[in-house]
């Protein structure tokens, strides 16, 4: 079976690949000769993730899955959610990003969050999602250099390293991004 992952997102690829068998090729979207942006203008996680992955169906034909993902903070209100990519302006900067938060929670004691990663797969003529969520708190300051995104000032619940502290296999076991692939992985193998 091969299936395209629709990114441009070379960690969330790593990410991905990591835990997906074998049997199963992976194709990037460079693979297919996609070079434009993939739209994402819905105002949900899930309707991102479809919208990506139906774009990559309708155009290019190909079997597919795409995911998208929000950092929500319960005392902003699940913000910055679904836009977290541009939380702090169109250039999408994750320094940029993870500044503005950090400021926008300065004196507030209540720091829980969660990542929330919806996986939409296009498969024989289905379309099918797949959720995982991974609980857990922003820090007062960035920590650690792996990872990307927000994982400098994300502490998953009773963890005390941030995922930017963490191996890829460590933040695969507990995150957002592991859980909804596993889903996934699970639903392709009993096919
Ligand atoms: P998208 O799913 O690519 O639209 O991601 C939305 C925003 O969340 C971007 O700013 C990403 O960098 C960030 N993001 C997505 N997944 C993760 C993650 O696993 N860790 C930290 N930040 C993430």
């Amino acid at each position: 079976m091969q299936l395209v992952f629709a990114t441009n997102n070379d960690n969330k690829l790593q990410e991905v690949q990591s835990l997906i068998p074998q049997h199963i090729k992976l194709l990037s979207l460079k693979d297919i000769g996609c070079f434009e942006e993939v739209p994402e203008t819905q105002a949900t996680i899930e309707g991102n993730a479809i919208q990506k992955a139906d774009y990559i169906k309708t155009h290019y034909g190909y079997d597919c899955f795409a995911d998208d993902t929000g950092l929500e903070v319960e005392s902003l209100n699940g913000d910055p959610g679904v836009y977290s990519a541009r939380y702090a302006g169109a250039q999408r900067d994750a320094h940029d990003n993870m500044n503005l938060l950090l400021k926008n929670l300065e004196g507030q004691p209540n720091r829980d969050a969660q990542f929330k990663t919806v996986i939409a797969l296009h498969l024989n003529g289905r379309l099918k999602t797949f959720d995982g969520i991974c609980k857990g708190e922003i820090t007062n300051s960035k920590q650690g250099t792996q990872g990307f995104g927000y994982d400098p000032i994300f502490k998953a619940l009773g963890y005390d390293k941030t995922f930017a502290e963490m191996s890829l296999e460590q933040k695969n076991k507990i995150g957002h991004r592991g859980k909804a692939t596993r889903l996934l992985v699970d639903f392709l193998n009993a096919i």
